[in-house]
């Protein structure tokens, strides 16, 4: 950790608060290109949105998939005030980003929270392999 990663991370921190402050849950991101310039912003707007999705990293990742060459992506770092959700680390892993910076760890969030409710969704398979491979076989080839 350096003194720029703390540099960047209590931006993101800030961010986090200013989610907080606008009626969202508190977190915040923001991506550093290869040169050390901010390219991208984003904070937590799942309440004000009424959209689940909308997580600060998902919303950067979508970016920079997006807008950044994948040489540059990998040489831009996420920071951000908690480490990235399942959600999130998903996206991250698809979007070509070379690293993530967080402050809260996902350990150290649970602990100010209240216990998380149990999965509330059954997942039944795998099923139908024979048909359901068709659509995919050669596509990665
Ligand atoms: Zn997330």
């Amino acid at each position: 950790m350096t003194p720029d990663d703390e540099k960047f991370l209590r931006r993101a921190i800030e961010l986090a608060a200013a989610a907080r402050a606008g009626g969202n849950p508190p977190f915040g991101s923001l991506l550093v290109g290869p040169d050390g310039d901010v390219l991208a912003e984003e904070r937590n707007t799942s309440l004000t949105d009424a959209d689940i999705t909308a997580h600060p990293e998902l919303k950067l990742a979508r970016w920079a998939a997006r807008e950044l060459a994948p040489a540059i992506a990998a040489a831009t770092v996420m920071y951000t005030s908690c480490q990235p959700c399942g959600m999130c680390a998903g996206a991250i892993e698809r979007s070509g980003l070379g690293r993530v910076v967080f402050a809260l760890s996902n350990d150290q969030l649970a602990a100010l929270k209240p216990p998380p409710a149990p999965s509330s969704f059954r997942q039944d398979g795998p099923a139908l392999l024979d048909e359901a491979r068709v659509p995919v076989e050669g596509y990665y080839t």
